[in-house]
């Protein structure tokens, strides 16, 4: 899979080097581009934003040099890609959304910052044969500065379902918002040792018979649904 993300901040971006997402790109799995939206600004002072029509606090994203930069990504790229663009108005980012698009060929994630990108973007690229439609996402009911944060979450949320990024010992199946007809959330993990601050591991963990196992962690799970998420269970 291929992911290009643009921001103002691609300094911002580097954490996606690191960990699960820096040996899925080395391994080749996964092939991330950052690129920096002011060198698609055309002033000497690299300007994106402008006042926003109609009044009003805040700037507002221009249009041009991200219609520039996305239309140059296109051109690098063999399959229509799907714009993602972060905005707390957008559709809310979920395990249902992330297993979605990590079927993806091509993911744009286009970071806005102050008060959003012009909203002509979405509509241009939703209307274009040649991209694979645009989405816009939310990833919770609060305000960041900016998409990069969002984009972070996503690309790792959607990296870890591409097949070969996880090793069997990290399976998601049994992941929180994973399974098909089991408890919504994953209950509680323990490690060695048995004993630790007067804590004891559960016993039936120690036990070795694996089908009570099976259902002291499917029981915890229920609970821990009930408890937290009832919504969920
Ligand atoms: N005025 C916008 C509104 O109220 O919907 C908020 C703009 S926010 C300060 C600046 C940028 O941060 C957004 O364009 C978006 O890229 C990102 N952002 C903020 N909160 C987000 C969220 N919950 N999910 C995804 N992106 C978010």
């Amino acid at each position: 899979m291929r992911i290009d993300i643009v921001s103002i901040f691609p300094d911002y971006l580097a954490a996606l080097g690191l960990s699960l997402v820096g040996k899925a790109r080395d391994a080749g799995l996964l092939d991330v581009r950052v690129h920096d939206l002011r060198k698609y600004a055309t002033d000497k002072h690299r300007t994106v934003d402008d006042t926003p029509y109609g009044g009003g606090p805040g700037m507002v994203m221009m249009p041009e040099p991200w219609g520039a930069v996305l239309d140059d990504i296109r051109k690098t790229s063999t399959a229509a890609p799907l714009l993602i663009i972060p905005t707390p108005s957008g559709n809310r980012f979920d395990q249902p959304m992330a297993v979605e698009l990590s079927s993806a060929d091509h993911l744009v994630i286009a970071c806005g910052r102050y008060e959003g990108i012009d909203a002509r973007i979405a509509e241009h690229y939703a209307a274009r044969e040649d991209w694979a439609g645009v989405r816009e996402v939310s990833i919770g009911d609060y305000v960041l500065a900016g998409g990069e944060a969002a984009a972070l979450v996503m690309v790792e949320a959607v990296a870890r379902l591409i097949p070969g990024v996880l090793g069997n010992a990290e399976s998601a199946a049994d992941d929180s918002f994973s399974k098909v007809d089991g408890p919504a959330l994953e209950g509680p993990v323990f490690t060695k040792p048995p004993t630790w601050r007067d804590l004891d591991v559960p016993d039936v963990l120690l036990s070795g018979d694996h089908g009570r196992i099976a259902a002291w962690r499917k029981e915890q799970a229920q609970r821990r649904t009930h408890e937290r998420r009832p919504d969920l269970s």
